[in-house]
């Protein structure tokens, strides 16, 4: 367990100090053994190295025939070769003789390399006539055959841990004969949505309420940064229900919405206490996601999310989802990108300010970044109609035409 930090009354974080604090309370990462299929989306928590060579046997990289460069080498553009056809190598059935001198073996792409052969002769620089083969043009000796081991030897390192078991890792793995692989168990993440204010969508709704949209942005981003959701639901704003909710909760990380600002109604905070929990922080000097809390007890980490929707979803970008991707073995970071600005970016505001940006791609000079429109906190179009966002001082300018590093939403991950 890492070290409190003794938060004084009234006493606001860096966003740098309580980023060191949620790295201090790391929970550790656990993993388990699956079969390749079970583990598509999961992040390897091992190295793998080749159990086999590949290719696994010499073959052929066209449809063509297979034939000795000795026997050929008369062939000029005027002159062609005839040779006998005594045989086929199929993919899946090769051909069992030898090919002797003037033979050649019918040859299909990925079939065994005939015995006695070293070169391959595509099929378009053949032609077949009276039972034999006429070879009219050639490359070069050992042309179009794919070697044993070409690729990667017998122990060689396919993958590292950390990696992503995608659509192209799963093919090597089941390529190279990986069965089963150890993966990190994806974290447990509760959600305890609070807010007598709200109703699902598609529920109906009083000119006073609102929808909540934590429940599902949350379940969605947890989804992406590769959580599982074992537990999800909604309290109203009463201390006790919301005390027994969060009492009740067993996960690696409880995630609440709402209820930690100062009003009569919040209660998150208290209720995390009386269930046991340390407070960690609360409160971060910047905009939006001022509110952000953060608890300890034992191994369970408690994050307690502004309600306001663009606070929440920044706050979790910015400390719940790093958190996420360490525990799968991946550096606790953020995807970052290099952009120039297309206009003055200015933060005129006291507090560090999360400003959320669209990128451009301009050929040949790269990204460049522009304000997105309208930023409220309670204002989801600043979230979809931008790919991120930079992090502005107070008083800081970012002049048209300056280059400043950006978190980009979508985690592009780099391992350990
Ligand atoms: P709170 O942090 O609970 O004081 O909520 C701050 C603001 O965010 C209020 O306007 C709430 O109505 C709104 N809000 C709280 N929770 C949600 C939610 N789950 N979905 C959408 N808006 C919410
Ligand atoms: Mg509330």
């Amino acid at each position: 367990m890492g070290q409190h930090y003794l938060q004084q009354k009234n006493d606001t974080l860096s966003i740098h100090e309580a980023l060191e604090i949620i790295r201090e309370n790391l929970p550790r990462a656990t993993s388990e053994s699956l079969f390749l299929e079970k583990a598509i989306g999961r992040y390897l928590a091992e190295d793998i190295y080749a159990p086999e060579p590949s290719p696994r046997y010499t073959n052929s990289a066209m449809d063509g025939f297979a034939v000795r460069w000795q026997d050929i080498l008369a062939v000029t553009e005027d002159h062609s070769v005839a040779l006998r056809v005594i045989g086929e190598s199929q993919a899946g059935d090769q051909f069992a003789g030898i090919v002797g001198a003037g033979e050649a073996v019918r040859i299909s792409t990925g079939a065994v390399l005939a015995d006695g052969c070293d070169t391959v002769v595509r099929v378009e620089d053949t032609e077949e006539k009276d039972g034999s083969i006429h070879i009219k043009h050639v490359r070069a000796q050992g042309q179009d055959i794919r070697h044993r081991g070409e690729e990667f030897e017998q122990g060689e390192l396919l993958l590292s841990r950390g990696a992503r078991v995608n659509a192209a890792a799963a093919a090597l793995l089941a390529g190279a004969g990986v069965a089963k692989l150890n993966v990190y168990k994806p974290c447990r993440v509760a959600i305890l949505v609070t807010g007598s204010e709200l109703v699902s969508v598609g529920e109906e709704i009083a000119d006073d309420q609102i929808r909540d949209s934590n429940m599902i942005m949350l379940k969605a981003a947890l989804q992406e940064a590769g959580a599982e959701v074992v537990r999800s639901i909604r309290v109203t704003d009463d201390a006790l229900t919301t005390q027994r909710a969060i009492d009740e909760t067993v996960a690696d990380i409880v995630i609440c919405s709402g209820g930690i600002s100062v009003g009569r109604h919040d209660h998150v905070k208290k209720a995390a206490v009386d269930c046991g929990y340390t407070p960690l922080f609360w409160r971060i000097l910047q905009k939006p996601g001022k509110p952000l809390y953060f608890a300890r007890k034992g191994d369970m980490l408690l994050f307690g999310l502004p309600g306001n929707p663009v606070s929440a979803f920044m706050c979790f970008t910015h400390y719940v989802k790093p958190l996420i991707a360490a525990l799968n073995g991946v550096a606790f970071g953020w995807p970052m990108i290099s952009a120039e600005a297309s206009d003055d970016i200015a933060n005129q505001g006291k507090r560090p300010n999360m400003v959320r940006v669209k990128l451009q791609w301009r050929p040949n000079s790269g990204y460049s970044i522009s304000h997105a429109a309208r930023q409220g906190s309670h204002m989801l179009t600043s979230l979809t109609r931008a790919d991120g966002y930079i992090i502005l001082q107070p008083g800081q300018v970012v002049g048209r035409g300056e280059r400043i590093d950006v978190y980009r939403y979508e985690f592009l991950r780099e391992p350990i």
